[in-house]
């Protein structure tokens, strides 16, 4: 049995699938504006470690991990310049090759810390824009939204379960907190839906009450219901999203559906430093080329945040990244240097899923790899086969011997991406002789290339 805290009910609850051997789970993903950092690959660790342990249970696990590449703005009271297009404005490059870039540095990032995502989906944002409009227009129809000078408000005074996740003090919300610069709102928590163009817009669409772009939080919604349902069984992100972000997701969702959204909410907790939130607009970022850097492998980040439970707030430090990666060091050590695998140890291994099983402890899972080790009970042989399968849930890669080396800029090289553009060009005129020359030269480069149904048509990736 596999119990997960749940931010919906606040307590800790027996998982129970709505399919029973097939779950469904959306993870709130990067909005593609910058380089994610290591306090955001916490929440794609998290998520690769829940997936992990349901895989463990005998369950197939449909993940969708969305890309925001519009509608989430600077200021999160539905004001202020599209993030995206800030960045677009400040590189002097165009919207798409910004978010290719910082998408494909986000992959890269996923690669150097062992996360699984050969059958994840990463819908984009600015792909789902008619699954966004048609969900405003159901929640319209139900009376559900208000429009103002400035686009289509969802009116959250006719939702009265508004702020259950988490149980957000609403009534305590200062008068304004969340009203930004707009007074035409009727209530703080009321959030845009649409919003209408400005003068300066790099992307906008036509929709039912004009041109303009989709508030952030409609998307996940949208997509969601597209690549899960309109009922699924997890949905996660970071503790930043419960009060705003996901209450919005279950406001909107259930209104349109009449069914509840998700049935587990699991939320990460932040990465601080100097006891701050990392943050790109505290400008106290740290990236794993950073680590990499020091001589330091990134699956140590990884070994690193299982020392501490997801859900507590945890400062990272160099000094305490180090001992992870002798730690680490000591694992790999181990399992690299006894050349026969013997069987799994069935007691620690039960011990070991009880400890994952519960919530994903991971602390108790790190030390009980090193009781292991200490175990003299234990053969060698015996000790790597139960290391191995320990590895299979949590993704170190203990058999990789090789430092990983990161080149200073890890993102996708902008005449590759020139390259895989003028593939689908090719593709699309059906000149199939140079579509082929240009994935040549793609691979020769050392990036791979997925043909897909979305708009760009692609995904590239650095090959291992
Ligand atoms: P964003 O791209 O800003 O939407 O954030 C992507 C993900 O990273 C979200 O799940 C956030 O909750 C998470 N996140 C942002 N900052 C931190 C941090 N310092 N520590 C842990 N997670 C974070
Ligand atoms: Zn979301």
């Amino acid at each position: 049995m596999i119990y997960f805290k749940n931010t919906l009910t606040g307590t800790l609850d027996e998982f129970k699938p709505l399919q029973h051997d097939i779950v469904g789970m959306y993870n709130c993903g990067p909005t593609v504006y910058g380089k994610v950092h290591i306090g955001n690959m916490r929440a794609y660790i998290f998520a690769d470690l829940i997936k992990q342990v349901l895989i463990r249970d005998g369950y197939a696990v449909h993940q969708v991990i969305n890309i925001t590449d519009v509608g989430h703005l600077v200021d999160d009271g539905d004001d202020g310049d599209d993030k995206v297009e800030t960045q677009a404005k400040k590189e002097n490059l165009d919207v798409k090759t910004i978010t290719l870039k910082y998408t494909h540095y986000f992959f890269e990032q996923l690669r150097l810390l062992n996360i699984d995502d050969s059958d994840t989906m990463f819908p984009k944002a600015s792909e789902h824009i008619s699954e966004q409009i048609r969900m405003i227009s159901q929640l319209e129809a139900k009376g559900m939204t208000y429009t103002t000078s400035d686009g289509v408000y969802f009116d959250t005074a006719q939702f009265p379960e508004y702020g259950q996740l988490g149980k957000i003090d609403i009534k305590g919300l200062k008068e304004g907190a969340r009203i930004g610069h707009n007074n035409e709102k009727r209530n703080p928590t009321d959030f845009a839906l649409w919003k209408f163009s400005t003068d300066n817009r790099l992307q906008e669409w036509e929709s039912p009450w004009g041109i303009g772009f989709p508030g952030w939080h409609i998307e996940c919604s949208a997509m969601a219901k597209k690549y899960l349902g309109t009922t699924f069984d997890i949905h996660t992100g970071g503790v930043d999203h419960i009060p705003t972000h996901h209450n919005n997701e279950i406001a909107q969702s259930q209104s349109a559906h009449d069914a509840p959204l998700a049935h587990y909410w699991m939320h990460a907790n932040h990465i601080t430093i100097d006891g701050k939130k990392i943050s790109k607009s505290i400008g106290n970022t740290l990236y794993l080329e950073d680590i990499v850097e020091r001589g330091i492998h990134p699956l140590s980040y990884k070994f690193w945040l299982y020392t501490s439970h997801y859900s507590t707030l945890t400062n990272f430090t160099f000094e305490s990244l180090e001992a992870s990666d002798k730690a680490l060091t000591k694992l790999r050590s181990f399992v690299t240097s006894i050349d026969s695998t013997g069987e799994t140890d069935e007691s620690y291994v039960q011990t070991f899923n009880s400890y994952i099983y519960t919530d994903l402890d991971t602390p108790k899972a790190v030390a009980l790899m090193f009781d292991l080790l200490k175990d003299d009970a234990v053969s060698d042989q015996n000790k790597r086969a139960t290391l191995l399968d320990f590895d299979s849930v949590l993704g170190l890669d203990l058999l990789n011997t090789s430092l990983v080396t990161i080149q200073q800029d890890t993102s996708i090289d902008p005449v590759i991406t020139n390259l895989a553009i003028r593939r689908t060009k090719a593709r699309s005129l059906r000149d199939f002789a140079q579509a082929d020359a240009l994935r040549h030269e793609i691979e020769l480069a050392g990036y791979s290339i997925k043909d897909t149904d979305s708009e760009d048509g692609f995904v590239l990736k650095k090959k291992r």
